[in-house]
């Protein structure tokens, strides 16, 4: 009986998300129990997060840096952890993986397939594009090459887990990916609409905000944002999740035409070529060597 109770829930839960905007900002009209996010932070600066599906039956982490901090707040859920979602290979993104499998054997590890020899855990193999399903969650996955030569993020309702490929008010490093497939990348993050809200895998936004209120000076929402998020940093409160809307509007990296930041790196990094590209790559190099 709990069954199909869940399963109704699902239909209405299902119909409202792929529904017209209009249709969506009604929800009044439609019993939902919206898909749930909870933030868990780890190591020194990792974000993982737990998503449960409407009607709270599975849960899902998204790259568990470490084991006990998700597996303490499944626990106090009372939610079986039934699947792991991986952005990408590096060790804070996955090193939770083996003893979460020791406390949940059948643990699906769900990820691009190309990561598979980096990712020895992963039982499901994804490709650029494919769907997934873990109980009453489903979404998709992207390739957004860039940070590594495999990254992913995870498209699931209006929600992107981006690991390492965009942050608040930031971008990864480019340690196997080139400027372009940042660029492309990125760009890929975007076209996922401007209301998507990004769930990204480290706290970087207010040093991300003090770099981009000196390359972007004169940008009053860089400045709002930055007092916003050094006040809720003074209480421990993640910075995420961010929205396609407001780093748009805010994160340097995604503001390659902005005539303020272009004219900044003629003068501070001898940028020569107006292609969006070109000043991704100044930017990010500026970015590394800045403290
Ligand atoms: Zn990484």
């Amino acid at each position: 009986m709990k069954k199909i109770e869940v399963f109704i829930e699902w239909c209405l839960y299902c119909v409202t998300i792929k529904a017209s905007e209009e249709i969506a900002s009604t929800p009044h009209h439609f019993k939902v129990i919206a898909m749930e996010i909870i933030t868990i932070p780890c190591l020194y600066d990792n974000y993982s997060y737990l998503v449960f599906g409407a009607g709270r039956v599975d849960a899902a982490v998204v790259d568990p840096s470490e084991a006990w901090p998700v597996m303490r707040e499944l626990e106090r859920q009372q939610v079986p952890l039934a699947a792991v979602l991986c952005t990408h290979h590096h060790h804070d993104h996955i090193g939770g993986i083996d003893d979460l499998l020791d406390a949940y054997p059948r643990l699906r590890i769900i990820g691009f397939k190309e990561d598979g020899g980096r990712i020895p855990q992963l039982t499901e193999f994804l490709d650029d594009g494919d769907s997934f399903e873990v109980g009453a969650i489903s979404g998709k996955m992207f390739h957004t090459p860039g940070h590594t030569s495999a990254s992913v993020v995870f498209h699931i309702g209006n929600k992107l887990f981006v690991g390492d490929t965009l942050f608040g008010a930031g971008c990864g490093r480019l340690f196997e990916g080139t400027a372009e497939q940042m660029v492309a990348s990125l760009a890929r993050i975007v076209s996922c609409g401007r209301g998507t809200e990004l769930y990204f895998g480290h706290e970087y936004t207010a040093l991300n905000l003090r770099f981009a209120a000196e390359v972007d000076a004169t940008n009053g929402t860089v400045r709002q944002r930055a007092m916003m998020v050094e006040e809720m940093r003074v209480g421990d409160t993640p910075s995420a999740p961010s929205s396609i809307e407001l780093e748009l509007e805010t994160n340097p990296f995604l503001r390659a035409t902005e005539p303020a930041i272009i004219a900044y790196l003629e003068k501070h990094a001898g940028l020569k070529s107006h292609d969006p590209v070109a000043v991704f790559a100044a930017l990010r190099e500026l970015r590394n060597h800045f403290e």
